[in-house]
């Protein structure tokens, strides 16, 4: 059964520093294992490390005042006047409560001991560990020259559902949203947006928009779409600040561009990227160069993991390049929840072998993509079966297919991801553990 609690488990203390001498370390086996983030990626690890049958306690620490949510569904369906009522759980509460949990909610962790393995939270106390999960994930990048710390009505991200919440209204209201940034996030929401008879407009420095990570051919595709769609697409181009408050009303105004030109809008939205939640780890002694980089095994140091958009973890295709998608946090648990308890028992670690993934949702569109894109790729389109105009582009190295692209094609999707995997699999990939 979950528990939310107000003290802390068993093995937390005030002021004591754990004993790790022998005794003590064969005592430390027995505390919790913690996980930091209770997302899509610290939820796999918990519902993985159940699967394995690992009956001890798990503690799962989060700064939010409860479970975030899933977060795909805030970009689109959550931004209808039904996602008002509408809950988008990553897992079930059935099933979270199967998993038996404690949960401590409201509890920033704020560093980590990793000589005496103690979780230190934001409120002085400390949580002891025997395996430490860091998935705390990645925030939204602010827009330059703001701090967002004084709220401008009309200015938005977006990764809560309170963020979702704001939007949603304003996109209730009408009027015109000006998004900075022309990744996959902002052509969701504008997609979204016209969907709510909304005017959207797409700011986007480079001029190639998402061609370096859908190649050209679904870049420009997805960019036609827009354009079909009334959407106002302004490549090749910087938002260099926001108009505010001209009339007296202290609200979002218009977007001002390098150029001089300002795109008037009711709500500005800004999705450019985001930067992983590590900063709490400062002083823990680890590799934050890009989030958490880990080894292929999901591990950072002895005794703590990383999973999730937080985590760099070299797979099949990526070399190790940070992804921030969910079934890659999926994927991630799964395989940190498999060595810790390879690791307890002297068995051997498994690689992450599974192809990168995502998909995206735009106007009646699904666009999939596995593996990796490269500009040294060859690029292929070939007609595959599925929905009107359906394609899918597969991008080869030498031969070897290394990613894959579709639009509306998801059974050639699952055939593409299959050949990926066959194509990168190492030959003498070491025989799995557990898994
Ligand atoms: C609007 C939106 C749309 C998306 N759409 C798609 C999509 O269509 N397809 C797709 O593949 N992916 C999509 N994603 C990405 C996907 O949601 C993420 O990849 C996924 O949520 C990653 O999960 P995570 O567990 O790694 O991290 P997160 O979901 O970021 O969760 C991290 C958790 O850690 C907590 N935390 C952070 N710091 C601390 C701390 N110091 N102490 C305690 N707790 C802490 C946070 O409160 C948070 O709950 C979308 C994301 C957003 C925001």
């Amino acid at each position: 059964m979950i528990s939310i609690v107000d003290t802390l488990p068993r093995a937390t203390t005030d002021t004591l520093a754990p004993d790790l001498s022998s005794a003590g370390r064969s005592a430390a086996a027995e505390w919790p294992v913690v996980i930091v983030g209770a997302s899509v990626a610290g939820l796999s690890v918990a519902e993985a490390l159940r699967r394995h049958g690992y009956s001890g306690e798990i503690v799962m620490v989060d700064s939010a005042d409860g479970f975030p949510g899933d977060r795909p569904p805030l970009s689109k369906a959550a931004l209808f006047p039904a996602g008002e009522t509408t809950v988008y759980d990553v897992v079930p509460a059935i099933r979270r409560e199967a998993l038996a949990m404690s949960c401590i909610f409201g509890a920033a962790a704020t560093g980590v001991d990793r000589h005496a393995r103690l979780l230190r939270l934001a409120d002085g106390r400390s949580l002891a560990y025997s395996d430490l999960v860091i998935a705390s994930g990645v925030r939204p990048r602010a827009f330059p020259g703001s701090n967002h710390r004084e709220p401008i009505e009309g200015l938005h991200m977006l990764r809560t559902a309170a963020d979702a919440g704001r939007l949603r209204a304003a996109l209730a209201r009408g009027g015109s949203i000006a998004i900075v940034g022309g990744g996959v996030l902002g052509l969701e929401v504008a997609a979204t947006a016209r969907g709510l008879g909304c005017e959207a407009s797409v700011i986007e420095q480079t001029p190639a928009g998402l061609a370096a990570k859908l190649g050209a051919t679904l870049a420009q595709r997805l960019l036609d779409l827009h354009r079909a769609h009334g959407v106002r697409l302004e490549f090749g181009v910087e938002a260099v600040g926001f108009e505010a408050g001209q009339s007296g009303s202290g609200r979002i105004e218009g977007l001002r561009l390098t150029d001089g030109r300002v795109v008037p809008a009711s709500d500005i939205l800004v999705a450019i990227g985001c930067r992983p939640n590590v900063e709490w780890l400062a002083k823990a002694g680890l590799d934050l160069s890009d989030g958490v980089v880990c080894d292929p095994f999901g591990m950072a140091v002895d005794h703590i993991w990383a999973a999730g958009d937080v985590a760099r973890i070299p797979g099949l295709t990526e070399e190790g390049r940070r992804q921030e998608h969910k079934q890659n946090a999926i994927d991630h648990g799964r395989l940190v929840a498999a060595n810790l308890l390879a690791a307890r028992a002297g068995l051997p670690l498994k690689r992450l072998e599974a192809v990168p993934y995502f998909w995206t949702d735009q106007f009646d569109v699904k666009i999939q993509f596995a593996g990796a894109y490269s500009p040294a790729a060859r690029e292929m389109v070939v007609p595959v079966e599925g929905r009107e105009g359906a394609i899918a582009v597969r991008f080869e190295v030498e031969g070897r297919l290394i990613g894959a692209a579709t639009w509306n094609a998801p059974k050639a999707m699952t055939q593409l991801r299959r050949e990926i995997e066959l194509a990168c699999l190492p030959i003498d990939a070491p025989k799995e553990s557990i898994s």
